[in-house]
């Protein structure tokens, strides 16, 4: 695969930055690649993990936001246990994320920032995840209301979708933790 640097685009030194938002330091990466050849998702995205860390270390720039496993990252930690330099890179990609989210360019994997801000916004409101409310957001925000609605019946009549949402959780303590890492 051809690596492409488009160096110049952001004046801020990205390594440093990870290494503020996460405290880790992807500098010592051997480019072993033994995080990508565990990685779970990695035949789903564009740029596995050691190449994030490659084009990282040479200032790849804010592009390297749009790499679809910024938001596909599992943060399933295989990467982390075969790491022989022990780079969190589910830590890396949470810094990558916090980076884009603020970011106002729309990134080209938006629909999954958005998809995981419509399955967060159900979670604060009602302290677990209503399925009908988190679709009914995620439509409105990407404006494809129609995708999918021909599922809805038998989704419904198979109870794989619940119509109303669940109250049972206790949302005081849902709330401090939407407090707390909002910080
Ligand atoms: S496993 Fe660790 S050292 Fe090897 S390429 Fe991945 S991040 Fe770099
Ligand atoms: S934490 Fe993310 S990058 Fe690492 S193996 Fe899991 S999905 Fe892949």
């Amino acid at each position: 695969m051809t690596l492409v640097i488009n160096k110049g685009i952001s004046p801020n030194n990205m390594v440093n930055s990870v290494l503020e938002i996460s405290g880790v330091d992807i500098n010592c990466c051997l480019q072993c690649k033994k995080c990508t050849n565990g990685c779970p998702v990695v035949t789903m995205v564009d740029t596995p993990p050691s190449e994030i860390i490659r084009q990282l270390q040479l200032n790849a720039g804010d592009d390297i936001l749009k790499s679809d496993l910024v938001w596909m990252c599992a943060s399933c930690e295989t990467c982390f246990s075969r790491c022989p330099m022990k780079i969190d890179m589910a830590a890396v990609m949470d810094a990558l994320r916090i980076m884009d989210a603020k970011k106002t360019i729309p990134a080209r994997t938006s629909k999954v920032n958005k998809f995981n801000n419509a399955f967060l916004s159900t979670v604060k409101m009602f302290g677990r995840t209503y399925d009908i409310g988190m679709i009914a957001a995620y439509k409105i925000k990407t404006f494809n209301l129609l995708q999918d609605t021909d599922k809805f019946p038998a989704m419904i009549r198979k109870r794989k979708i619940a119509l109303f949402p669940n109250f049972g959780a206790d949302k005081k303590y849902i709330r401090r933790i939407f407090k707390k890492t909002s910080k």
